[in-house]
């Protein structure tokens, strides 16, 4: 069958090859319990992340190049993928975090329909994933936590080759708003929660995305600006993403969101910007 899942829109055939994504079916680059989420997901350091292989983005600089390019991975059935969810329960997760799912949604919610686990199910999402494919695993998630990485179409085109980043992104932020919200312990049982990815020398589009957010989520979401950035990846033809971000780009885009009105503001130490908090893709 034909896959139309993402906004890519290939149409592989995924029983026979990979799609533009990268994979064929479910593929899994690591699994264990990550240390390096926010408190709010997972306050004892024990999110029990799952990082699929494969995207349907392109960014030049992802943080996560192997990955990402599918290069990495072990073909796993819906069976065994809801075995390995099962498994870090038991390690003593504190969620499920699905990393980098959009392009699997199908199989994932396949498998979610085998064991739900009791601890709350995070969808980490790139924001490139449309509402119809949410739609499809909905039930079984409780946890939006999508990036909203580009408001300007040209610059997401540039960094990740698709100009309909912003509009598919906010498309999918007004239906993960829906969820609705609850904390308990400290832990974010239910809801959601936007991440963005401050970048070197572009913090003028990390504010038109701060703009957006303010439109689409409610102002006490939490909301976690990143500085983790690292060159990585395809940068060569990119000078600017050569290098950190400052400490003044990261404050002023802080201050921004602070004077937008955003209440529950993440923010990372300068420290974070290190390829030690990069899982090791053994
Ligand atoms: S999920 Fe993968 S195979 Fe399906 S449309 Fe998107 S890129 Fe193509």
């Amino acid at each position: 069958m034909r896959c139309y899942l993402c906004p890519v829109k290939c149409g592989a055939d995924r029983e026979i090859g990979a799609g533009a994504c990268g994979v064929k079916g479910i593929s899994v680059a690591k699994a264990y319990l990550h240390p390096f989420e926010e408190p709010f997901l997972s306050p004892h350091q024990r999110s029990g992340a799952v990082f699929f292989a494969g995207c349907s983005l392109r960014c030049v600089f992802c943080q996560n190049f192997d990955v990402s390019r599918a290069r990495r991975g072990k073909e796993l059935t819906p069976k065994e993928l809801a075995d390995l969810f099962r498994d870090l329960e038991a390690q003593g997760a504190e969620n499920l975090d699905l990393v980098t799912a959009d392009h699997v949604l199908p199989w994932v919610g396949e498998a979610l329909s085998l064991y739900r686990p009791r601890v709350p199910v995070i969808l980490n999402s790139g924001g490139y994933v449309t509402a119809d494919a949410l739609r499809q695993v909905d039930q079984f998630i409780d946890v939006y936590l999508p990036d909203f990485k580009f408001a300007d179409p040209l610059l997401a085109e540039r960094f990740t080759g698709r100009r309909d980043y912003p509009e598919v992104a906010a498309e999918a932020l007004r239906f993960m708003a829906k969820k609705p919200s609850l904390t308990a312990g400290g832990q974010l049982k239910s809801g959601l929660a936007v991440r963005h990815l401050v970048l070197p020398s572009h913090t003028e589009d990390s504010k038109r995305v701060l703009d957006l957010l303010a439109g689409l989520v409610p102002l006490d979401a939490p909301l976690s600006l990143m500085r983790q950035y690292t060159p990585m990846g395809e940068i060569a033809g990119f000078p600017e993403l050569n290098r950190r971000v400052t400490d003044r780009e990261y404050d002023r885009v802080i201050g921004y969101a602070a004077e937008l009105g955003f209440t529950n503001i993440f923010a990372q130490e300068k420290e974070s910007a290190d390829k030690k908090f990069i899982p090791d893709w053994d």
